[in-house]
């Protein structure tokens, strides 16, 4: 009877532990994972763009609709005054910032150094050119810039390049506004359609990003010199909007100097014709560094175009590259498994990008994305799931022995300097000791645990592997005096999943110290004196 108290105590005591992890796991996504396009509706309304829309709740934004000017006569009569796409930008900005609001959210690491020049950029009217290596967040920021834009503008309706209801720039606007004045119809354009981008390549065209002649306008009798039968490309039609180019010097030249005319002329030249089209736009590009500074990549009257040119970096400590990866990182909801990184996992991780990023055997020219950190801690995470599945275990942790799995999430994603396969494997090997060494040596000194190290003279032996049971771990924690003080640096858990991880992570730090060794039998490592 006592005995099977006993075991009903210990059964409770275990299912604490794992509810403990649990509610560690589950808490984790809250601290900042939310995804940005998510969170900024919510918290990214600039104060004044309720000067002309009131309300934002469901009730409000029924007589939002009801009361919204439909005709440029109304709209005169409510007041409206529509501004330009900078000084829209620049006054919703500021206000922001006089709000102590956060501009760019989920985007970490930049508060002291990108975040600043794009909002004096913003600030001073200035276009913009990111540049740097891939994988640093340029994307998401050029995209967050569509948050600084009013929730809705006036546009005449049906027009194709979003018209200003006061004064239109195109043929077909201009005619319907002397035809019907006041009693023109207007539409409202929401901010996200107001943003347009292209990733540029070589085989990019005019008809893409300007326009070309309508066939079908053509056809129907009108003349080639008529601005009435272009069929306006990516650019036009994002007209009073945020248009940005990826890859800029990928560009054709032919493609830069029609551009550097539309943004410096308010000129379009479609076959032959010339237009002029004075579109008000922002525009955005990005281009990695080197591309952009070699030598006749980029046409120098487009290069002095744009105002601000914004370096953009990877993270610079390992805790903001540990902050991405949590905040990016792909979970599943609805496993009955529970998993749970230990923070020295997500440590390693984040240490073997910081030294691929200083490797000279791997491009610097292509950079080493956060992506790399992220997948490879996507990729832990699934092995050890499956780890957790085969030996029915209920916690996935993930240990040192899943790191040889990163080898599939970092080579597609970084460029080495050389071209032998073989060598892929052994330079992410070694970063991946050199990581561990690091990290390691971060949370212990190697002299302290000299205890543990004595116990291996005389021809004791640890096993170990990516499939070795948690609890065979506990059991060696047990037996090896001073492991489990030491584990205990790392973690309060007595969960077995834990401890195993652990346990794993002090053998490999002493044999990566050179106090242990350590040998591969038959998919085991064995560690040993
Ligand atoms: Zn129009």
């Amino acid at each position: 009877m006592e005995l099977l108290n006993n075991l009903i105590l210990i059964f409770r005591r275990k299912k604490k532990e794992i509810k403990g992890v649990r509610k560690q796991v589950s808490s984790a996504p809250e601290e900042g994972s939310t995804h940005p396009a998510g969170k900024s509706e919510q918290n990214n309304n600039p104060d004044n763009i309720r000067r002309n829309e009131p309300g934002k709740e469901n009730k409000e934004s029924i007589n939002k609709v009801q009361n919204k000017p439909k005709t440029v006569g109304e709209l005169r009569a409510s007041g409206y005054r529509p501004v330009s796409i900078r000084e829209e930008m620049r006054r919703n900005i500021i206000s922001m910032i006089k709000g102590n609001k956060k501009i760019f959210p989920g985007i970490i690491g930049y508060d002291e150094t990108v975040i600043p020049q794009v909002e004096n950029a913003i600030i001073s009217g200035q276009d913009i050119i990111f540049l740097g290596e891939r994988g640093q967040a340029k994307s998401r920021i050029m995209r967050l810039l569509v948050e600084l834009l009013d929730e809705e503008i006036p546009v005449i309706k049906g027009c194709e390049i979003n018209d200003n209801p006061f004064s239109p720039i195109c043929k077909s606007c201009r005619e319907i506004v002397a035809r019907d004045g006041d009693a023109t119809e207007i539409s409202w354009l929401s901010r996200k359609d107001r943003y347009g981008e292209k990733l540029a390549t070589p085989d990019t065209t005019i008809a893409d990003l300007i326009g070309d002649v309508d066939p079908i306008k053509v056809a129907e009798g009108r003349y080639l010199s008529d601005e009435l039968t272009i069929h306006y490309g990516l650019i036009p039609r994002t007209n009073r909007g945020i248009f940005c180019i990826n890859e800029l010097p990928d560009l054709a030249e032919r493609l830069q100097v029609g551009l550097f005319n539309l943004m410096e002329e308010s000129d379009i030249q479609i076959k032959g014709y010339r237009i002029r089209l004075p579109l008000d736009i922002f525009l955005v590009a990005s281009a990695n560094p080197e591309d952009y500074t070699s030598r006749g990549r980029i046409i120098t009257p487009l290069k002095d175009r744009y105002g601000a040119q914004i370096r953009t970096h990877y993270p610079v400590t390992i805790k903001d590259e540990v902050t991405i990866v949590e905040q990016e990182w792909q979970r599943f909801s609805g496993d009955e498994l529970e998993y749970y990184v230990p923070d020295y996992i997500k440590e390693v991780i984040a240490e073997i990008t910081h030294l691929a990023r200083k490797s000279p055997d791997i491009s610097q020219r292509s950079g080493v994305s956060v992506r790399v950190s992220i997948a490879n801690q996507e990729t832990v995470v699934a092995n050890a799931i499956r780890r957790a599945i085969t030996l029915g275990e209920k916690l996935a942790v993930p240990r040192i022995s899943d790191l040889g799995y990163i080898l599939a999430s970092t080579t597609g994603k970084v460029e080495m300097e050389s071209f032998e396969d073989t060598d892929e494997e052994k330079i992410v090997g070694d970063l991946t000791r050199k990581a561990v060494l690091g990290v390691f040596n971060r949370h212990y000194q190697p002299g302290e645990l000299e205890d543990i190290v004595q116990q291996f003279n005389g021809g004791f032996s640890v096993e170990t592997s990516e499939t070795t049971s948690a609890r065979s771990y506990v059991r060696n924690m047990k037996e090896i005096r001073g492991m489990a003080k030491a584990v205990r640096v790392m973690t309060d858990s007595e969960t077995p999943e834990i401890v195993a991880s652990i346990v794993e992570f002090i053998l490999e730090g002493l044999h990566l110290n050179k106090r242990l060794n350590k040998s591969r039998v038959q998919g085991k490592t064995v560690y040993k004196r």
